[in-house]
């Protein structure tokens, strides 16, 4: 990645704040505000700053060539819905992919929290409020649409290249300038240099565990003891229910929850799929170690782990087709002690890997991005230590809120997978007092308070607020 300086917007901006001055100056003096050459000042700067506006592109925050290594050969068709939460929603409307997703992703205006056995509804939360409080719609959606938005936005920015079918073999030094072995399927290996290496290589990711290597850290991926499974149905397959037809229809989240074990699922896709992702005590994988982390499962397993849910939902799973049953394997490791070597910073799951029971992972991945994006357009000067010193600033903004992200939803999971007990019986009275407009609501996802941590938070904004203080303290 290189950058070039900010010097240009810097000067313009100086030059209209002072044209502002005059402007207040001459209305508070009552000169003659409206002269001929005042007039055409102000027109001449108004059309700068319009050009600066449109040039708004990763040029202007200062990246002149970013190149994307991806291990697959494209981006594929990802077969799973996805919560597009708003404070994603927030980070993608600025850099100008929003609408895409937006298109074909469903608006929710609910949520209920139901008994799995039983489907009586435990808890239900009004999510309409979101959009009107945060600025940003809950919406969910399609992972091929949100990688395909993403994507289409990267192309329309000169400064990126994607190359596909390329991993990143290792990494050969971490400062001052960082480096690493690009292996292509076809073709021979190569050594890339470049001014900051983001690993954003998810929850197996080797830069991180070459960087523990190197700062003599020894923290393993650790099991969770869950996996899901995940599943599309379309709506041609349920509308001969009428029960399913309502499901498919709506615009809401319903989790069934149940002993160490829940269902949720939402239409996506403008209601022509229903996706539904589970959350079950791992056997397969843990029988099977290996490195895999998906796997095809079968639907016998699947039914069998929810045998005693609803007729509504056993008739729900029935129609998944035999052979189209995925298990993902959900994988969490101990927070690290840094997530910043040298010129090299880790991104995503690579370093935050969490459960998804409050949907947050990619969210948290795309704040990161967000963030690093804003520290490294404020550097004022590209030397390896200013460098270092701004991925150190971009840790300091991230890590501790997104390692009590990764907390949070391991208790909001314990809380909804309770047996039989007092614990259930305390967490069942809390549901029961939300019908009274009482107390926190047991499923974190869909509690206000957590909601506020969570979609109040403006990252870009925080980050451009406190780059200069973090910085100057490093
Ligand atoms: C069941 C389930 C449901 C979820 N639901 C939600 C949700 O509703 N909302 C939400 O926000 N999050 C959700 N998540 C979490 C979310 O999927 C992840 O947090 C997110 O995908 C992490 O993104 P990432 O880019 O860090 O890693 P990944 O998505 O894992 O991407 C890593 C990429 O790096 C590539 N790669 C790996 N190694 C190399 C290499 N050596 N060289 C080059 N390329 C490499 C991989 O091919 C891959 O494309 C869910 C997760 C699960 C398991």
């Amino acid at each position: 990645m290189e950058l070039k300086t900010r010097s240009r917007q810097r000067s313009l901006e100086f030059d209209i704040g002072e044209l502002w001055d005059d402007l207040k100056r001459r209305l508070t003096a009552k000169d003659d505000v409206f002269d001929e050459d005042f007039d055409e000042e102000i027109h001449r700067w108004a059309q700068k700053w319009i050009e600066i506006s449109k040039s708004d592109d990763e040029a202007s925050k200062g990246f002149t060539h970013i190149d994307v290594y991806e291990s697959a050969s494209n981006l594929g068709f990802v077969g799973a819905g996805i919560q597009l939460a708003p404070n994603m929603a927030r980070i993608l409307d600025r850099l100008g992919c929003w609408a895409d997703v937006e298109k074909e992703a469903v608006d929710l205006k609910e949520t209920s929290i139901r008994q799995g056995s039983t489907d009586s509804e435990l808890g239900h939360v009004d999510l309409l409020y979101i959009r009107k409080t945060y600025g940003c719609p809950h919406m969910v959606g399609h992972r091929s649409s949100l990688a395909g938005a993403l994507y289409e936005a990267c192309r329309r920015e000169k400064a990126i290249s994607f190359f596909f079918s390329t991993s990143a073999a290792g990494v050969n030094t971490f400062s001052p300038r960082p480096s690493f072995t690009a292996r292509p399927r076809k073709g021979e290996p190569c050594v890339i240099e470049a001014d900051v290496l983001v690993a954003a290589d998810g929850v197996k990711s080797n830069v991180r565990a070459q960087m523990l290597q190197e700062l003599g850290v020894d923290a393993e991926v650790s099991d969770s003891g869950q996996a899901a499974y995940r599943i599309m149905l379309r709506r041609e397959e349920m509308e001969h229910d009428p029960e399913l037809l309502h499901l498919i229809d709506s615009e809401r989240v319903i989790r069934w929850i149940g002993e160490k074990r829940h269902i949720i699922a939402y239409p996506v896709s403008s209601k022509n799929i229903y996706n539904i992702s589970t959350a079950q005590p791992d056997t397969n994988f843990a029988a099977a170690p290996s490195a895999t982390y998906t796997t095809k499962a079968s639907k016998s397993d699947m039914l069998a782990t929810f045998s005693d849910y609803c007729p509504m939902i056993q008739c729900m799973l029935n129609l998944v087709p035999e052979g189209e049953v995925c298990e993902w394997k959900l994988r969490v490791h101990n927070p690290l002690p840094t997530w910043v070597h040298g010129a090299v910073a880790l991104l995503g799951d690579a370093c935050h890997p969490t459960l998804p029971h409050l949907a947050q992972g990619a969210a948290q991945a795309i704040e990161d991005a967000a963030v690093l994006g804003v520290v490294l357009s404020r550097m004022p000067d590209r030397s390896p230590d200013t460098i270092n010193k701004s991925l150190r600033v971009y840790e300091l903004l991230r890590k501790e809120r997104a390692e009590k992200l990764v907390d949070l939803v391991a208790a909001s999971g314990r809380a909804l997978h309770l047996g039989e007990g007092a614990a259930k019986a305390e967490r069942d009275r809390q549901f029961a007092a939300l019908k009274e407009k009482k107390g926190a609501v047991p499923d974190k996802w869909a509690d206000a308070d957590v909601q506020k941590m969570i979609y109040g938070h403006d990252c870009m904004q925080v980050a451009q607020d406190s780059f200069d203080e973090l910085f100057a303290k490093l």
